[in-house]
């Protein structure tokens, strides 16, 4: 099986108690079925304390959080568990997280979630990561359509490079980014393959636009679950930014994270959208860009609920047809 991963991949470490936020704080853990059950029948105080704190929610473990904290956090910014009986006794999620891996049966691909502060260092100090792949036992049989995936990867080459165009605005290089999606969209639906003329897509891209919807799009947030008051804060009192390169390094992380799961059901318009829309909102809260792109995602991408919105809002919502985001990135 072949895995690639960014070079940064293998430098993360957890910084625990220097974290300015944490995974233990505000997040249900789920807990998988294997430690739910070596937790459950643990002797001593710390089994007594999972008992306590482990509850069952719609059919799955998890851990209950106590004054918005894991329970299992210490003061010093670790892990009971990991600190009492080392990392392999964390449960899957605590285990991986930030880590991501997006499986595809022959080959896989690996990468770290914006939500960790860390992680969102590493992610956005790249403008264009490089990655590293190499061969590891085992090799199961592709579990996707071979012809999609083929355009998939093809596109998101190319949507990576204009994106590593740094020449053009970047609102115009986003704007490229969402015409050049549908031209994908329409390979992947078994268009033939076709040049793609930035100048002429961007003369088209003009003409289209209309006048952006912020409000619009701001209560169509304030509207999804909102996990910390900080956000609630910065859906109230958005402070827009001025557009800078770090803005591409970001659609760069989502395109590489969201595009080949169109292999799933054919939809890359949507993933595209939520690109898009993830940087316009993250550029229109403004604050600091780490932190602001940070909070985005764990309040966002770590809820799949709140994900699934926007994919069926890229669709269904009016301050995301494609003429307003047009109109949001160059009026
Ligand atoms: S968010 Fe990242 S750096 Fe912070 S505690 Fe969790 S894994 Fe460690």
């Amino acid at each position: 099986m072949r895995i690639t991963k960014p070079k940064y991949y293998d430098a993360f470490r957890c910084i625990a108690s220097e974290c300015p936020d944490s995974c233990c704080k505000e997040w249900d853990v789920q807990v998988d079925e294997t430690a739910a059950a070596y937790y459950r029948k643990l002797p001593g105080a710390l089994g007594d304390r999972l008992r306590e704190v482990l509850k069952e929610e719609d059919g799955e473990t998890v851990m209950t959080i106590i004054e918005g904290r894991c329970p299992m956090w210490r003061s010093d910014g670790l892990c009971r568990i990991q600190a009492e009986l080392g990392h392999e006794a964390l449960c899957k999620t605590c285990r991986d997280f930030p880590r991501l891996i997006h499986d595809y049966g022959d080959f896989q691909e690996l990468g770290l979630e914006l939500s960790c502060p860390e992680a969102a260092q590493m992610i956005l100090e790249q403008d264009a990561p490089e990655y590293v792949s190499g061969e590891c036992h085992g090799n199961t049989p592709a579990e996707y359509d071979e012809e999609a995936m083929e355009v998939l990867l093809r596109t998101r080459d190319r949507v990576r490079g204009i994106l590593a165009e740094r020449r053009r605005p970047v609102e115009e290089v986003l704007a490229l980014v969402l015409m050049y999606g549908y031209q994908a969209q329409s390979e992947l639906d078994g268009a033939p393959e076709a040049d793609f003329d930035a100048d002429a897509a961007l003369d088209e891209a003009e003409q289209f636009a209309a006048e952006g919807d912020i409000p619009a799009m701001l209560d169509f947030f304030s509207q999804l679950e909102i996990l910390t008051p900080e956000w609630s804060a910065m859906l109230e009192s958005p402070a827009p930014a001025k557009w800078d390169s770090c803005h591409l390094t970001l659609a760069r992380y989502f395109v590489d994270r969201y595009w080949l799961q169109a292999v799933s059901d054919y939809d890359l318009v949507s993933r595209l959208k939520l690109t898009i829309i993830s940087c316009l909102m993250i550029r229109t809260l403004g604050g600091d860009l780490r932190r602001t792109a940070q909070l985005y995602s764990k309040e966002i991408e770590n809820d799949i609920d709140n994900v699934e919105a926007i994919l069926d809002g890229a669709y269904d919502c009016p301050a995301f047809t494609d003429d307003k985001l047009l109109g949001m990135l160059l009026k």
